[in-house]
């Protein structure tokens, strides 16, 4: 019971803290650990401005600066991710499922709004998925870097032949770490399902020529795998 309120809670600071790296995502310049500012007035928050739907509800929804009302989003985002956060647990989801799911989640909307996944972004995405792994084999590195060196290869070469990026750097270094995660064969279903989605996706919009993102496409795929296979393992793991 305490587990899932603390991970709910955990989950609730960490989708605050990437909702506000999300809507600040084009200001140039700004750190991505810079304390939050008043959406009004923009005067820097205090600690206990920060805590996620508690400070809300202690403030009856108005800031302490000026006194103004602060947006409902941030309140139900912040009880949501609590509540998944507590059914994560209930269902016994690995750590690394629980880490790596808000991160999908926020590259999901980055990258179909920006069509760029932020490397801080791939950066910690990386770092959940060598985490997850106790022990790293040797051939899964290797597979890993196999499908990085080819991928990177298509990329120079349609650079070089098309003049413009075919996929970009961001999704290379995406599918890296998925490889890393899911291992072969896998990681080729996941390519092929989103390929196949984006492609049913590029034929409805009948937007042929514009570019499209592909990063956002494995990742919710990555999020359908993730919640299938956790639910499955608790499904077999409860006696009938
Ligand atoms: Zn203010």
């Amino acid at each position: 019971m305490l587990n899932a309120l603390f991970t709910g809670y955990m989950l609730a600071i960490l989708s605050s803290w990437l909702k506000s790296s999300f809507d600040n995502y084009q200001l140039k310049n700004r750190s991505l650990l810079a304390r939050s500012k008043c959406d009004h007035c923009g005067k820097k928050l205090k600690w206990f401005n920060l805590f996620p739907v508690l400070s809300y509800l202690f403030q009856r929804g108005t800031s302490t600066c000026c006194k103004k009302k602060i947006s409902r989003n941030y309140l139900y985002i912040e009880s949501s991710t609590f509540l998944l956060g507590c059914i994560f647990i209930f269902f016994e989801f690995s750590l690394s499922s629980i880490l790596l799911i808000p991160f999908l989640v926020i590259l999901v909307f980055l990258d179909e709004k920006y069509q760029e996944i932020p490397i801080w972004l791939n950066a910690l995405i990386l770092l959940v998925v060598s985490l997850s792994k106790e022990n790293l084999d040797p051939i899964m590195l290797l597979n890993a870097g196999m499908i990085f060196l080819g991928l990177i290869i298509i990329y120079w070469l349609y650079r070089v032949f098309r003049k413009r990026e075919g996929l970009g750097l961001g999704d290379i270094i995406l599918i890296f770490s998925l490889s890393l995660y899911l291992e072969i064969p896998t990681i080729f279903l996941l390519i092929s399902i989103s390929a196949a989605l984006l492609i049913v996706k590029i034929i409805f919009s009948k937007d042929y020529y514009k570019p499209h993102a592909f990063g956002s496409w494995l990742s919710g795929c990555l999020i359908g795998f993730i919640l299938f296979q956790e639910f499955y393992e608790f499904a077999n793991s409860v006696p009938i």
